[in-house]
């Protein structure tokens, strides 16, 4: 075990070191920094989030910096504006004592005015989102033929977001004499290409799982209908009176139902995801990481990579098809020897997926029953109890309020005033955890919600859940006081058509490209594609469907459905042919106005049968 001194930090970093109370390197920091001291190699680092990564070549890449030189010496690229933030701020902590370090962000979704502002100031590092670098660099406001170091941080990431070519395009202007790091949490084809194209004699370090998160997580499930994932979570939530969690949702779409109902029902919850603009998202996670929300509903991209500590639960609201992005969740729980629990609600079809998933984790996934009325009322009491214990008396202030209070109160013993002083509390909780139906599925249950039909207890079990679901909140008056519902109403609607016009005019593809997130499409699926023409350009459905053979020049383009709205439309492309129609529409126009298309939101798997079964016919 080596100290930060015995790594060969400078005095002066290892006060700023020191003022972040890191006390000893981690396992990546202890053999990252070395390699970049003693050798001239380039370096593959594979380790999941929370390792400790931005210092690991922070730090070597402050000391590095030649102080007489004021051109760009390192450049960071990072998929995401968040995380680019995330990364200068640490640059600038860690050279606190560093006198003359300049670090500039620079990202999609913000003024690129004020970006080329400050890089003219001059930049020893520049941290970026590939599209901003690349679009600075085409308006030449950002030199790079100097840099000595490059840094992909997050590669995988960024490779699913799209950014092959900009990655391609920013390298290839690079000089040849650098060195590259390349840091990702898994090793998929992409990432080894741009490994074997851009990188020579890469020393691999592989942090494995001793990510100190993997360790301390506990992962459980609940077993239950899909159509009673909400009431579970609000169970979890309840069960969890401190929770401080993320809930991951496959879609925007979900993310904002489920937020808004969470708000709704008076949690303190919010949404983050890619329709919401830059500062929206800021406000969302300042809220949070003040703890003034306790529950983020998120997208895995927006809320990758953002580095919260202390998360009690992270939720899948659903079981991801990816283990990776199982993984990744779960690493958001659990760090610097905190204990943190993995929490799935899984219904009877995803449990399929639940042995794969032990074998990436190592670890059992355990089935647990869903919290019931009187558990949770058990828990929320306790809870308020031990408030009350706790609670700081000032004697001095309220012993003139004392003797009202005592006369008041003299008719009712010890015993009776507590009862009273609980159910004052606590009567409505108690309300409306009567009665409340058992949750979890059977394995017998077959039958999943949607499709189901025909149980006779299942109207029943279905008014009871309703009945949950809408009343109980609205009249525990404490929880609806604290959930925040300012602003929310003009961020509910998904694509809210003002905003899409908005944002094309400003017709910046890298900055959208960055701001909106890709998933990956399915094998053999449909990509869906926004498109900023609609009815009102007097086009129809063929017409969408000549414009996208035209600008591809290509007819044997594979086109699902096409759904028109007025000002704009969706149209779907099988996704082999995905990316070529994304890129073919690059410089396009129709009628002297610039087209935009990009991808929206990927339809849901059963949706996506649908399309495809209409044209098999
Ligand atoms: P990664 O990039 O691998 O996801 P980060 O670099 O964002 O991880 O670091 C994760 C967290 O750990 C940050 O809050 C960071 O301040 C903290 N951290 C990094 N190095 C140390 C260290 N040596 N000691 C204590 N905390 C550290
Ligand atoms: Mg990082």
């Amino acid at each position: 075990m080596l100290t930060f001194t015995e790594l060969g930090l400078s005095p002066n970093l290892l006060k700023g070191i020191e003022d972040l109370e890191f006390k000893k390197p981690t396992p990546i920091q202890e053999k990252i920094i070395p390699i970049i001291f003693s050798s001239e190699n380039d370096i593959i680092g594979l380790a999941q989030t929370g390792t400790g990564k931005t210092a690991a070549y922070g730090l070597p890449i402050i000391q590095n910096i030649d102080f007489e030189d004021n051109s760009v010496q390192a450049l960071i690229l990072s998929p995401t504006r968040e995380l680019c933030m995330q990364i200068a701020g640490d640059m600038v902590k860690y050279s606190k004592h560093i006198k003359g370090f300049e670090v500039v962000a620079v990202y999609g979704g913000a003024s690129i005015e004020n970006q080329i502002r400050a890089l003219k100031k001059g930049a020893h590092v520049i941290v970026a989102t590939p599209g901003r670098m690349l679009d600075l660099i085409k308006r030449r406001a950002a030199k790079i033929d100097k840099i000595r170091t490059v840094v992909l941080d997050e590669a995988d990431e960024m490779l699913n977001m799209g950014f092959r070519e900009d990655l391609d395009s920013i390298l290839e202007t690079t000089p040849k004499a650098k060195r590259t790091f390349l840091f990702s949490a898994t090793m998929p084809e992409e990432v080894a290409r741009i490994s074997k194209n851009y990188m020579q004699n890469a020393t691999t370090v592989t942090i494995g799982t001793q990510n100190s998160g993997a360790e301390n997580v506990k992962h459980i499930y609940y077993q239950v209908h899909a159509r009673n994932r909400y009431l579970v979570l609000k169970r979890i939530a309840d069960y969890n009176p401190d929770i401080y969690g993320i809930v991951f949702c496959r879609t925007r779409m979900e993310t904002k139902e489920v937020a808004d109902k969470l708000i709704k029902d008076g949690y303190n919850a919010d949404a983050l995801h890619g329709d919401l603009s830059q500062s929206q998202r800021d406000h969302v996670m300042k809220r949070f990481r003040e703890r003034t929300l306790q529950m983020l509903v998120a997208t895995d991209v927006a809320a990758r990579g953002i580095d919260v500590s202390d998360i009690s639960h992270v939720i899948n609201y659903n079981l991801p098809d990816d283990l990776d992005v199982y993984t990744h969740r779960s690493g958001r729980t659990g760090r610097a020897d905190k204990s943190g629990i993995s929490i799935s609600i899984v219904n009877y079809r995803e449990k399929s997926k639940i042995p794969s998933i032990e074998k990436a984790i190592k670890k059992k996934m355990e089935r647990q029953p869903v919290p019931n009325g009187n558990e949770i009322c058990q828990r929320q009491l306790f809870k308020m109890i031990d408030k009350m214990e706790k609670v700081e008396v000032d004697e001095l202030q309220i012993a003139p309020f004392m003797d009202v209070v005592n006369k008041k109160l003299e008719w009712l013993s010890k015993e009776d005033v507590i009862k009273h002083f609980v159910s004052l509390e606590f009567n409505r909780f108690l309300e409306y955890y009567k009665n409340a139906p058992d949750l979890n599925e059977k394995d017998s249950d077959k039958y999943d919600d949607g499709g189901g039909r025909g149980r006779s207890d299942r109207g029943d079990r279905r008014s009871r859940s309703d009945r949950g679901g809408r009343s109980e909140r609205n009249d525990r008056g404490e929880r609806g006081e604290r959930g925040e519902r300012s602003g929310r109403e003009n961020r509910s609607d998904s694509y809210n058509r003002s905003d899409r016009g908005e944002r094309t005019d400003r017709g910046d593809r890298q900055d959208r490209g960055e701001r909106t997130e890709r998933r990956r499409p399915e094998k053999g699926g449909y990509v869906r594609f926004f498109i900023n023409v609609g009815k009102k350009d007097k086009l129809l459905p063929k017409n969408i469907i000549g414009l996208v053979n035209d600008y591809a020049k290509d007819r044997d383009i594979n086109i699902g459905e096409i759904d028109m709205k007025d000002s704009f439309s969706f149209f779907e492309v099988g996704e082999k042919h995905a990316e070529k129609v994304l890129s073919s529409f690059k410089d396009g126009n129709y009628k002297g106005r610039k087209i935009v298309v990009e991808q929206a939101e990927a339809v849901g798997s059963s949706k996506k049968k649908k399309v495809r079964t209409k044209r098999g016919k």
